[in-house]
């Protein structure tokens, strides 16, 4: 049975007080019957205090990004060691603000994935088509080949850590979401995708989030759909009670 997942990516907001505070009111309200796993990934320098916080919660921390190198001369850059050494074990890789505003490549994130995968840490993979490739009919081309260039060279045994994120690039930040039936359409595409090189127990067992412009009031009807597995959220998980709402919507 796939895991049902609501990750909040906090992009470059919250500094320390407001990450402390965001945290003490997401453990404070968050109910104890969710039937879903909770993620929240602050920025880099917050993750070690997140960890500590939420120690003894339900809600587990993910990093927004991760060098490939082991280490060396990368100015700025953070390993996917230095990530396990302060207790987090799941990295958003390919998101669309790293593929547009840094250039990260389908060849590069694959790498990340390597050694994300290499540290036993779970990787979000996102990956999605931006407006011109929807309106140019070309939408479904440009997934699977992200699918595909940042995947599909693994085995079988390795997608028990990944989870899937599409994330239309026109719908992230937007207001703009994918109605409830492009997100299934895509989706179902995409597990199909899965299926054809990896068989049936992977495909089944793959969680695939939706990501772009997910709030309370849309949330229950994109995650009633029978293959979205869950969201990644990004303006609406800077709030607790939004990021709750849609908590609850699972
Ligand atoms: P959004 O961002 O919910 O603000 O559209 C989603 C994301 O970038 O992961």
């Amino acid at each position: 049975m796939r895991k049902k997942i609501v990750a909040g990516n906090w992009k470059m907001h919250k500094n320390a007080e407001q990450t402390e505070d965001l945290l003490n009111e997401l453990i404070a309200k968050i109910p104890t019957d969710i039937d879903a796993q909770v993620i929240v990934a602050p920025t880099f320098v917050n993750l070690a205090s997140a960890v500590d916080h939420l120690e003894f919660t339900s809600i587990s921390v993910a990093a927004q990004n991760m060098h490939q190198a082991e280490s060396g001369a990368y100015t700025g850059e953070i390993s996917a060691d230095m990530l396990k050494s302060v207790g987090v074990n799941t990295v958003i890789l390919g998101h669309s603000e790293r593929r547009a505003i840094f250039h990260e490549t389908d060849a590069l994130i694959a790498s990340k994935v390597d050694t994300a995968l290499q540290h036993d840490i779970t990787v979000i993979f996102c990956f999605g088509e931006e407006l011109k490739d929807r309106q140019s009919k070309n939408h479904f081309n440009i997934v699977e080949n992200q699918l595909k260039d940042g995947l599909f060279h693994l085995k079988a045994k390795d997608w028990e850590k990944i989870v899937l994120a599409y994330e239309p690039v026109w719908a992230i930040g937007t207001g703009e979401t994918a109605s409830p039936e492009q997100a299934q359409e895509m989706h179902e595409f995409i597990r199909e995708t899965v299926r054809k090189t990896f068989g049936s127990d992977v495909a089944e067992d793959v969680s695939i989030l939706y990501g772009g412009s997910v709030k309370p009031d849309n949330a229950k009807e994109i995650f009633s759909k029978p293959d979205v597995d869950g969201g990644l959220i990004g303006g609406a998980a800077l709030k607790a009670d939004d990021f709750l709402a849609i908590v609850n919507a699972i």
